[in-house]
């Protein structure tokens, strides 16, 4: 199956005839050491089923014990997007069977979440904001994972062997549900997209959770309906599951906004229903949507009920940083650089490593050529995040330094850095260790100088007779016998000097 345009309305008649309206639903994993409700670790990519205990695989008599340190990270969240945090709820139980979840069903909260009401004022490309307003945001478990083999898909319908993974089950989840979305008209798909990449930038400033979408710890739902230009009531609508890049989410929305109306003007109507992304750009029918009934929620009785204090709240609020998007702004002013050049090191995950090194005494423009050029490329051959690079921002002020002063090239202090990398010490040990020191001492470079026009006569004569460009080769015998630790323009000088050029 694949996008049948036939079916979609064009863009711009979905526009002229319908507003769209539009619920996002955001799951992030925290980043505890532990689970919700037990001691085992919280940890991605571990071998299947090592991470497990009798309270995550909901075994008879076991009891779960709330980790305090997920509640904390669930206030700060709630405090971030402006909500009023619940000094009072408890959790419920929300009842399903499915493998996923051995105990047959979820810890959440239902009814009585720990944060509501807030907002978040996201930053659009063109400079505004668009206020986003919160509904709620309550804890949950997350569920175990489920890996379907022998259907094409990689979807449970035609498979012939499921294997469960209850690694998963039990980690600390947030789930933040926005309040509907209206009055986007064409920019939906670009808003939703910017709320995405606000939340996820937001919870990484918190450092709550990694937020890695591609690997599951954040997942966003997206609802969309749409309603006849200035129609009252919302229209049907539609759930398009675990959308998993920011670009999908833009997708997602654009795509549902173009087969509803093609539904809408031929006369149908929407069936509410969950539906599936697809990476190639469309979606696909799911299961009918589910009502809060068939849950059969009720309150958990195996755990207290959450109160946090007013001085717990208090405290928590102290820890809530700036937002990053104004942290940057004020960086990129003081930095002076372009709107471009500030994404590509936003892109990077670069800001901070280069706001760190000009912290240690580097000039912006040196900390990010090193950060946004050579330590990226560094990264992406060891396929690792920048910041996981074995290397400090004091560390790289450090080689910055050593460039400065004169000791290093800007080619001698990359194998400083890779000396650094492989962990060979600070930068100035591996200088020395490496003797990448450049050469200062004229005697030395005139000596190599005399030697390398005395084994190249031929090219020697070329230079006295006026052929200056042939300087280049003799250079470039002098940089080898040194191993690069001579400054090339300094050999350049003395190789025209020697030979009667005054360059
Ligand atoms: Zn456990």
């Amino acid at each position: 199956m694949s996008v049948d345009s036939a079916e979609l309305a064009g863009y711009e008649d979905v526009i002229a005839d319908y507003e769209p309206v539009m619920g996002m639903e955001v799951h992030v994993e925290l980043a505890t050491a532990t689970k919700m409700f037990c001691g085992c670790a919280n940890r991605f990519g571990a071998e299947p089923n090592t991470l497990v205990c009798p309270v995550c695989l909901g075994l008879p008599g076991s009891l779960p014990v709330l980790n305090a340190s997920a509640v904390e990270s669930a206030i700060r969240i709630g405090l971030a997007l402006n909500c009023d945090i619940a000094p009072w709820g408890r959790f419920a139980r929300k009842n399903y069977f499915y493998p996923d979840q051995p105990k047959n069903y979820q810890i959440s909260q239902y009814d009585e979440p720990i944060a509501v009401n807030g907002y978040l004022d996201v930053p659009l490309d063109d400079g505004t904001t668009w206020r986003v307003e919160i509904e709620r945001a309550h804890m949950e478990e997350d569920t175990g994972k489920l890996t379907h083999l022998g259907s094409d898909t990689g979807r449970i319908a035609g498979a012939t062997t499921s294997l469960a993974d209850y690694n998963r089950a039990g980690v600390p989840l947030i789930e933040i549900v926005s309040k509907p979305i209206e009055g986007t008209g064409a920019r939906a798909p670009e808003i939703a997209r910017a709320y995405v990449t606000a939340l996820r930038d937001l919870l990484r400033g918190l450092g709550v959770s990694d937020v890695r979408m591609d690997q599951g710890s954040m997942r966003c739902d997206s609802n969309l309906s749409l309603k006849p230009i200035g129609a009252a009531e919302f229209g049907t609508r539609t759930e398009t599951k675990n959308v998993n890049s920011l670009k999908s989410v833009e997708v997602a929305v654009r795509y549902e906004m173009r087969r509803q109306a093609a539904v809408l003007n031929s006369g149908g109507t929407v069936t509410q229903e969950t539906r599936h992304f697809h990476e190639d750009g469309y979606t696909s029918p799911g299961r009918s949507k589910e009502t809060a009934q068939d849950y059969r929620y009720f309150p958990e009785p195996d755990l207290e009920p959450v109160a946090p204090s007013a001085e717990l709240v208090d405290r928590l609020r102290q820890t809530i940083p700036e937002l990053p998007w104004l942290v940057r702004k004020r960086i990129q002013q003081d930095w002076g650089i372009s709107d471009e050049v500030m994404r590509d090191l936003v892109n990077a995950g670069a800001v901070e490593l280069v706001a760190a090194t000009v912290e240690h005494g580097a000039s912006s423009e040196a900390a990010r050529a090193w950060w946004g050029n050579f330590l990226v490329q560094k990264a992406n051959e060891a396929e690792v995040e920048l910041e996981s690079l074995a290397i400090t921002p004091a560390q790289v002020a450090a080689v910055v330094k050593l460039v400065d002063e004169g000791k290093l090239s800007n080619k001698l202090a990359r194998q400083v850095i890779e000396g650094v990398l492989a962990g060979e010490g600070e930068p100035e040990q591996v200088m020395t260790d490496r003797g990448l020191a450049l050469v200062r001492d004229d005697s030395v470079i005139q000596t190599a100088v005399d030697e390398a026009l005395a084994a190249n006569p031929d090219v020697a004569e070329k230079i006295r007779g006026g052929k200056v460009a042939a300087a280049g080769a003799i250079v470039g015998a002098v940089m080898k016998a040194t191993k690069g630790s001579a400054d090339a323009a300094r050999v350049r000088e003395l190789v025209l000097a020697a030979c009667g050029q005054s360059g």
